[in-house]
């Protein structure tokens, strides 16, 4: 328990949303908050826009953005909050997933004109794997919106997930007058383009306070009351513990463009949000407080400039102290490894940095030795487990088009898998590379660098698979399915057996006929 005090400061969380919600806006805002900015614009969207390859520059000076502002540290009442960012670009939503294992708890941003999209639910499909805490933000207030509680439905139904609102909306759009807040009785009246400060929030202990009937007209008066009064009615009173279990989302409404009910947010937030927890590993549950060391690499960043060929290995601190050189044990490589300038991102800068805590996340430079979900201890041969591989959605084969340059293309995709750009599956006793990825940028992403950092050229052919099942079950059953399917069976880079199914009909077919497998979408590194 020697660190309790350090990890009773800390809260690492990660905003999560589909595009265009307003993650970056937000974001932006809690840092103003937290005066690790100082003006509005400071943070810059890592939104990937352009597609073909001819803008690859722009991808990578987009890259180069999202990697200074991968982990945001900055203090807000005592509490030192990591927030961790994630591209919301589709194609990069596995980057995304890894982070989600990496953060205690999550904020997710909605667009209360389009409530839930495409991504909202893939990304809450992750976190409600994990169980991790979830605040719900209901953004752009100052639009017309779907109306509030039609929304709490659609959250509910569409997520999976109890809600429950904490702050409630007067009106919306350009009817839009402020934000009531449920958690701890405050009302603030909204004025577009205009900060609220402090002063503005007003503690009610009753709504029939005079002064929500000096304040707002007897329509909207009467609208409040009769809405919390429902809710009351409606909605348990708020429980932590099932917040903190996963089990119920939190709800505030607001719009971060004009940094409204965002305080209410972050006050809360910091309240109500866990501290690091203990983790589960192969072998055995390990405890937060643990004295020892541990801490595993959820994200490796490639710098893409020739001259500096080195990466970064994004370490999550999961338990004990880290400190700068001092030797760790690096549990798949089986040797012991020590790093002399590992940084920190306090206030959006990166610094050398002595010690971390668990909940803390450190950038390592690489020159190769690290892939995703490697452990680090101080001695114990075990992995933290928890992050997932979930299956790709386009399948190429990597045909090598310079034969004098085998070795490097091997090399070279072997590494690039490593930093988790695609996954790398191989023909069950072949030799066949199939490259499964989330999106075409990908497949292009991995055709330059190959060329550019190892001089290795290749091709992509398409190949008709829509799913990689990973199969689990018992072992006779599995190897005489291989013997039956072998032109789709191959492997993963952990020796997993994986099925690639050509259609869902395919995939049922083979589900009926094989009762006894399980093809499972994901599957964990570790
Ligand atoms: P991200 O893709 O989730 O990071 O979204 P951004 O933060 O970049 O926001 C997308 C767009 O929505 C930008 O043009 C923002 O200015 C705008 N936006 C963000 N918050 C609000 C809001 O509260 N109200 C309105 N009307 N627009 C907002």
């Amino acid at each position: 328990m020697k660190y309790a005090n350090e990890i009773s400061k800390r809260k690492s969380f990660a905003i999560i949303a589909h595009p265009d919600a307003g993650k970056t806006t937000l974001t932006e805002k809690f840092l103003l908050f937290g005066g690790a900015i100082q003006t509005a614009g400071a943070v810059k969207s890592n939104k990937i826009k352009k597609h073909t390859t001819s803008d690859f520059m722009e991808i990578e000076r987009q890259r180069g953005i999202s990697v200074a502002t991968s982990v945001m540290t900055f203090e807000y009442r005592d509490i030192l909050v990591n927030l961790l960012d994630t591209p919301g670009h589709k194609d990069f939503a596995e980057d995304t997933y890894r982070t989600l294992t990496a953060v205690d708890s999550v904020v997710l941003v909605i667009d209360c004109v389009k409530g839930v999209e495409e991504q909202t639910e893939r990304l809450m499909e992750v976190c409600r794997m994990r169980d991790t805490p979830v605040i719900i933000f209901v953004n752009k207030m100052d639009r017309d919106g779907k109306y509030p509680f039609d929304l709490l439905d659609e959250l509910e139904e569409k997520l999976n997930i109890r809600v429950r609102p904490l702050s409630w909306p007067i009106n919306m759009g350009s009817d839009f007058k402020g934000v009531y807040n449920l958690y701890d009785k405050s009302l603030v009246a909204f004025l577009p383009n205009k900060k609220a400060t402090d002063e503005d929030v007003v503690p009610l202990t009753d709504l029939s306070s005079s002064y929500v009937d000096e304040h707002f007209n007897a329509k909207d008066a009467a609208q409040l009351r009769g809405d919390v009064e429902l809710i009351e009615g409606v909605y348990d009173a708020f429980n932590r513990e099932d917040y903190l279990a996963g089990k119920l989302a939190p709800v505030f409404f607001g719009s971060a463009v004009n940094n409204f009910g965002v305080k209410d947010l972050l006050d809360t937030f910091v309240d109500i949000a866990p501290i690091p927890r203990n983790r589960t590993a192969t072998t055995r549950e390990i405890d937060v407080n643990e004295d020892k060391f541990s801490g595993f690499i959820f994200k490796i960043h490639a710098n893409l400039d020739p001259r500096h060929r080195d990466r970064i290995a994004f370490l999550r601190v999961c338990s004990g102290k880290f400190e700068r050189n001092k030797f760790y044990h690096h549990v798949r490589l089986d040797k012991d490894v020590r790093f002399s300038n590992p940084y920190s991102f306090l206030a959006r800068e990166k610094n050398v940095v002595d010690d971390a805590y668990p909940g803390d996340v450190v950038g390592l430079f690489d020159t190769g030795n690290f892939k995703i979900g490697d452990t680090l201890t101080e001695g114990e041969n075990f992995y933290i487990t928890g992050i997932p591989s979930f299956s790709p959605e386009l399948f190429k084969e990597l045909v090598n088009k310079d034969p004098l340059k085998t070795k490097q293309l091997e090399k070279g995709i072997r590494q690039l898998t490593d930093e988790g750009v695609a996954q790398l599956f191989t023909q069950h006793g072949g030799n066949r590379k199939i490259i499964g990825c989330v999106g075409d940028l990908q497949f292009e992403v991995i055709q330059y660098r190959l060329l550019q950092e190892y001089g290795a050229a290749c091709q992509f052919n398409t190949l008709p698979f829509y799913k990689a099942c990973w199969l689990t079950g018992p072992k006779e059953k599995i190897e005489e399915f291989i013997r039956f399917k072998s032109s789709n069976i191959v492997e993963d880079k952990d020796g997993h057996i994986v099925y690639l199914a050509q259609s869902e009909w395919y995939l049922n077919t083979e589900r009926t006929n094989n009762p006894d497998i399980q093809f499972n979408f994901t599957s964990e590194i570790h």
